[in-house]
């Protein structure tokens, strides 16, 4: 056990034992793994932030500390990137679903009364629902009929030239598909859901009109989402839209126009600082995803049919494996066995049933090659 002095009236008890060895494996969808630098720099802040003497957690948001915490989440999500001026970069509450209903609200107006939404999965999904309560939602292409298991071809879009925008979520995190490249949407802004992908790759920002995420899948914990938008969508926020929901207003205020929710920002600039100084940028992260996703596919389509994957292999997502067993029974069994070795929340969501292992960013190669060993051994005693 350390004992660690903070200021004058406070000890913090650290037992480093406890804190390596009790960690499992956890290949939750969200809320979802974060890197253990950034998990024990947080714990050291909780009490007390250094040269600050109270906790991240008791700061104001329009603190000194606090302008700096949030200007180097900023400046680390444009290094990351390459997010030019042309872009505003808002942290907000409400997490993804309140943007499924924010989108329409404020991009659609009488100049542009259609929307078009790429239903890929459960997630763009919701959002088309939401959509339809605010303006008239055309879906371009849904990829109901094979269970979500594909995503389109240019051929297959047809975008209305006059659309306030082009709606897809490039990773659908339940069905496990991802997009490779970016659907083109010619000169209609392009608007992405990148909650389950976020940061595990380089991308052209240029392209996007709007490209968000909620934090807890790949950025940092509940209770934030990233908004990167283009400056010039800002024009179409009507006056009449509530406060909070209204892009133009938080833009303005630079993410301050109410009480931020500072802990969780202050977490995402620790996951994007270890994004540049540890892993050493997008570039490297997408080769270790790559190689994390690579090690369970090769297990899938090695395994003889045992374990099927629900993607078609050209739309496999890097970030969420979703696969099936030949049983419900030997789901449960799958599950159960994992868990007792120490890597936890696999079992598949409900509408998908089977498998999924969610393998972000801050999931260790260690953790993957464990499962991956684990498959192979599950699969070897029972012969079918
Ligand atoms: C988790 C998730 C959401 C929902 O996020 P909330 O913050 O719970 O609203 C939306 N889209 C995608 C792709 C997700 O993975």
């Amino acid at each position: 056990m350390q004992i660690v002095t903070i200021g004058e009236n406070y000890v913090m008890l650290r037992d480093e034992t406890t804190l390596m060895t009790k960690r499992v494996y956890n290949f939750s969808a969200g809320p979802a793994v974060l890197p253990e630098p950034v998990l024990a720099e947080a714990q050291r802040d909780l009490m007390a932030l250094p040269g600050v003497g109270a906790s991240i957690l008791e700061i104001s948001h329009r603190s000194k500390t606090f302008e700096r915490i949030i200007g180097e989440a900023e400046a680390n999500l444009r290094q990351l990137l390459g997010i030019p001026e042309e872009y505003t970069i808002l942290f907000l509450q409400g997490g993804s679903r309140l943007l499924f209903s924010m989108i329409p609200m404020n991009f659609v107006d009488a100049g542009h009364p259609v929307c078009d939404y790429l239903v890929s999965g459960s997630w763009s999904k919701y959002a088309a629902q939401e959509a339809v309560k605010f303006g008239e939602t055309k879906i371009v292409w849904d990829g109901k009929s094979t269970n979500y298991d594909r995503l389109p071809c240019k051929a297959d879009l047809q975008i209305d030239p006059k659309a306030a925008y082009l709606y897809y979520a490039s990773n659908e995190t339940i069905q496990g598909v991802q997009f490779r490249e970016e659907p083109s949407a010619d000169n209609v802004p392009l608007v992405c859901d990148a909650s389950s992908d976020f940061l595990s790759r380089p991308l052209d920002i240029r392209k996007y009109g709007m490209l968000y995420a909620c934090a807890q899948k790949n950025a940092g914990p509940a209770g934030v989402s990233i908004v990167i938008l283009r400056k010039d969508l800002l024009a179409r926020s009507k006056e009449s839209l509530p406060g909070y929901l209204n892009f133009q207003i938080h833009a303005e205020a630079e993410s301050l126009w109410n009480t931020a929710p500072t802990f969780a920002i202050y977490v995402v600039s620790l996951v994007t600082k270890w994004l540049i100084n540890e892993i050493g940028g997008l570039e490297k992260m997408e080769a270790i995803n790559r190689g994390k996703a690579r090690l369970l596919y090769e297990a899938i389509d090695s395994s003889g049919g045992f374990y099927a994957g629900h993607a078609q292999p050209e739309f496999r997502s890097m970030m969420n494996v979703s696969f099936r067993l030949p049983s419900d029974e030997l789901t449960k069994q799958f599950v159960d066995e994992a868990e007792k070795q120490g890597m936890t929340d696999l079992k598949g969501h409900r509408s998908v049933g089977g498998i999924r292992a969610s393998i972000y960013n801050a999931m260790p190669l260690a953790g993957v090659e464990k499962l991956r060993d684990f498959m192979l051994t599950f699969h070897n005693q029972h012969p079918q």
